[in-house]
C-alpha cells in the first residue's frame, strides 16, 4: 500500500502522461524498424537464395549440353584417326562418326572443314552441304596453333541455317600432327531462350551468359542486339571474372540500375553465367508492406501523443483547478481577505515550539447593521471592503494574518508579537478607520468606527493557553469594548494560568 501510493500520484501527474506520450511511440517507432529491417533482410536472404539455385540449376544444363556436344566433337575427331574410315561407305562412315546426339533439338549443324576450311563431312547431310568457313576465327585460332582443345566461338549466324548460334570447335589432327582441319557443332541461341524462359526475374531481372573475352552470348531477356556486345571493361564483368563465382550488388554500365549478382563460370568452359535481379524488385514487396506498416505505426503515434497531451492538459486542468479551489475555499469572497478556516487553520497551527509570544486582535464593526438599514446592502458591503483596507493597511509583516471570521468581524494574528505591538495596531486600526468614507453613500470620515478585543499569549510551550483560549479571552475583550459604549480597544489583563474568560479583567487601551 505505502509503495502504491507514489504510483498512483505519478499516475495522476500531468508529466507522467506527457512523457509516457513521447515515450510509447518512440518505443512503438523503434519495435517497428526493427520488424521492418528484419523483413527486408528476409526479402534479401530469399532473393539470395532462388538466384543461388537458378544459376545453379541453369549452370548444369548449359554445361551438361556443350558437354554433350563436345563428346560428339571428339567422338569425330578420334575416329576420323581409324585408317579404314576413308575406305568406308558413306552411309557407314556417317554412323561411325556421328552419334544419336546430334538429333538433340539445339544441336544445329555438326560439320567437318578440311584445312581449306570446306565443309567435307555433314552430320545431317550425305554428301556433305557446300559451305567454307575458312574466314571464322575459330577456324583460324585452330589452324594457328594445335592443341587448344575446345573452342566456343562467339554468336554467329550459321551460313547453312541462318539461324544464330554459338559454335564449339576442335582441331582435327592429321595423322603427321600437321592441321588437318576442324570439326564444329553448333548450339542454337534458341536454346539459352527456351531454358531461361519463364523464370520470373521481376521487370529489371535478367540472366546473361558472358565469353571469358567479355563478349555477351546472352541475355535474357533480350534487348535486341545485345549477343555480341563487349563489356570486358565494366567493372562488374571483371568481378565476375576475378571472383569466378559469388554474389554481389552493383550497378549496370549498360543501363544505370542497381542488380544483386549472382554469378558462376559454367563447368570448366570459358563461360559466365548470371542472374541479376533488380534491388528495387526485391525490395518491392517489402516496400509496399513497409508503407502501410509504416503509416499504421505513425498513425497510433500521433493518436497515442494526442491522447496523451489531452490527457496530460486535462489532468494539469484539473489540479490548477484543485489549487484553485483550495485558495477559493480559504479567502472571503467579498473583501479578499482570508476567511474564518483559515483564520482557525492559522490559530490552530501556532506552532508550539515557537519562543515567542502571541497576540490576537478580534475587530467589530460599530453599529454596523445601521448601514444596511439606511443604505442598503451594497453600501454595507463597500463599508466592509473599505474595513478590509484598513485593517491590511495597518500590519506591516508577512508573518501577521488578517481575515474576516465572520459578518462584520474581523480578526488579525500577531505572531511574535506582545500586548505593546498589538495595541500599536490597533491604534493605527482606529486610526485608518476614522478616516474611511464611502462618498457614494455619502457617509463621511469619522462615521464608521470599530471596537477591538486583544488577548495575548506567551510562547506556545510555556503558557498553559490554547489558541482557542486566546479567541475566547479576545471576544470577551471586545464584549467589554462594545459594552463600554464602543469605538475602543480593550485588552486582556492575563493572571498567570488564567484561561476562563470569566475570570478574566481587561484593562482600557491607552488608560
Ligand atoms: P454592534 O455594534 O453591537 O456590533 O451592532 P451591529 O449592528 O454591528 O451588530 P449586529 O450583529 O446587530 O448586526 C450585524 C449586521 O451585519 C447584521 C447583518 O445584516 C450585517 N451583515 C453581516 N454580514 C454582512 C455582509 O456580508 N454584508 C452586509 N452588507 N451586511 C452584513
Ligand atoms: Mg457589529
Ligand atoms: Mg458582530
Amino acid at each position: 500500500m505505502v509503495l502504491l501510493r507514489p504510483l498512483a500520484r505519478r499516475v495522476r501527474s500531468a508529466r507522467t502522461w506527457i512523457v509516457f506520450g513521447i515515450l510509447a511511440p518512440v518505443g512503438m517507432l523503434a519495435v517497428s524498424a526493427m520488424m521492418l529491417l528484419d523483413l527486408r533482410r528476409d526479402a534479401w536472404e530469399k532473393a539470395e537464395q532462388t538466384s543461388r539455385n537458378l544459376l545453379q540449376v541453369i549452370e548444369r544444363d548449359i554445361a551438361r549440353n556443350i558437354e554433350i556436344i563436345d563428346l560428339s566433337l571428339q567422338g569425330v575427331t578420334e575416329n576420323l584417326k581409324l585408317p579404314a574410315i576413308n575406305h568406308l561407305s558413306p552411309d557407314l562412315r556417317q554412323l561411325i562418326l556421328f552419334d544419336r546426339a546430334i538429333s538433340a533439338q539445339d544441336m544445329g549443324v555438326i560439320l567437318v572443314l578440311d584445312e581449306r576450311g570446306d565443309s567435307i563431312l555433314d552430320g545431317h547431310a550425305i554428301p556433305a552441304r557446300h559451305t567454307n568457313n575458312f574466314d571464322r576465327d575459330y577456324f583460324q585460332a585452330h589452324k594457328a596453333q594445335g592443341g587448344r582443345g575446345l573452342l566456343i566461338s562467339q554468336p554467329v549466324m550459321s551460313r547453312l541455317t541462318g539461324a544464330r548460334v554459338m559454335v564449339l570447335s576442335r582441331r582435327v589432327d592429321k595423322p603427321d600432327g600437321s592441321f588437318g582441319g576442324v570439326v564444329l557443332g553448333t548450339l542454337k541461341l534458341s536454346y539459352f531462350m527456351r531454358l531461361f524462359d519463364r523464370i520470373g526475374l521481376g521487370r529489371d531481372g535478367a540472366i546473361n551468359l558472358f565469353l571469358h573475352d567479355g563478349t555477351r552470348i546472352m541475355r535474357y531477356p533480350s534487348q535486341g542486339g545485345d549477343g555480341g556486345v563487349n563489356v570486358a571493361g565494366a567493372p562488374n564483368f571483371k568481378r565476375f571474372l576475378s571472383e569466378g563465382s559469388g554474389s554481389f550488388v552493383g550497378t549496370s554500365s549498360l543501363d544505370a540500375v542497381e542488380r544483386h549478382y549472382a554469378f558462376t563460370q559454367v563447368g570448366a568452359l570459358p563461360l559466365i553465367l548470371n542472374v541479376a535481379v533488380a534491388v528495387e524488385d526485391i525490395e518491392a514487396e517489402w516496400r509496399a508492406k513497409a508503407i502501410v506498416i509504416t503509416a499504421i505505426v505513425v498513425a497510433l503515434c500521433g493518436l497515442t501523443i494526442c491522447l496523451s497531451l489531452l490527457f496530460g492538459r486535462e489532468l494539469a486542468r484539473r489540479s490548477a483547478m484543485q489549487v484553485k479551489l483550495a485558495r477559493q475555499s480559504l479567502t472571503d469572497a467579498l473583501t479578499g481577505l482570508p476567511n474564518r478556516r483559515r483564520f482557525e487553520e492559522a490559530l490552530t497551527a501556532l506552532r508550539s515550539d515557537a519562543a515567542r509570544p502571541f497576540a490576537l486582535l478580534v475587530i467589530d464593526a460599530d453599529h454596523f447593521k445601521r448601514y444596511n438599514d439606511l443604505y442598503g446592502h451594497a453600501v454595507g458591503d463597500d463599508v466592509l471592503r473599505g474595513l478590509a483596507q484598513c485593517l491590511l493597511g495597518s500590519v506591516h509583516r508577512p508573518a501577521d494574518i488578517v481575515c474576516r471570521v465572520g459578518g462584520e468581524e474581523f480578526a488579525i494574528l500577531i505572531q511574535d508579537g506582545d500586548e505593546a505591538a498589538a495595541l500599536r495596531i490597533a491604534e493605527r486600526v482606529h486610526a485608518r478607520v476614522a478616516l474611511l468614507s464611502v462618498e457614494s453613500a455619502q457617509i463621511e470620515a469619522g462615521s464608521v468606527t470599530v471596537s477591538i478585543g486583544v488577548a495575548t499569549m506567551g510562547a506556545p510551550g510555556a503558557d498553559p493557553l490554547t489558541p482557542s483560549d486566546l479567541y475566547s479571552l479576545a471576544d470577551a475583550a471586545l464584549y467589554e469594548a462594545k459594552a463600554n459604549g464602543r469605538n475602543q480597544t480593550r485588552l486582556v489583563e492575563r493572571r498567570r494560568g488564567v484561561a476562563d474568560r470569566r475570570q478574566a479583567s481587561f484593562r482600557l487601551a491607552g488608560a
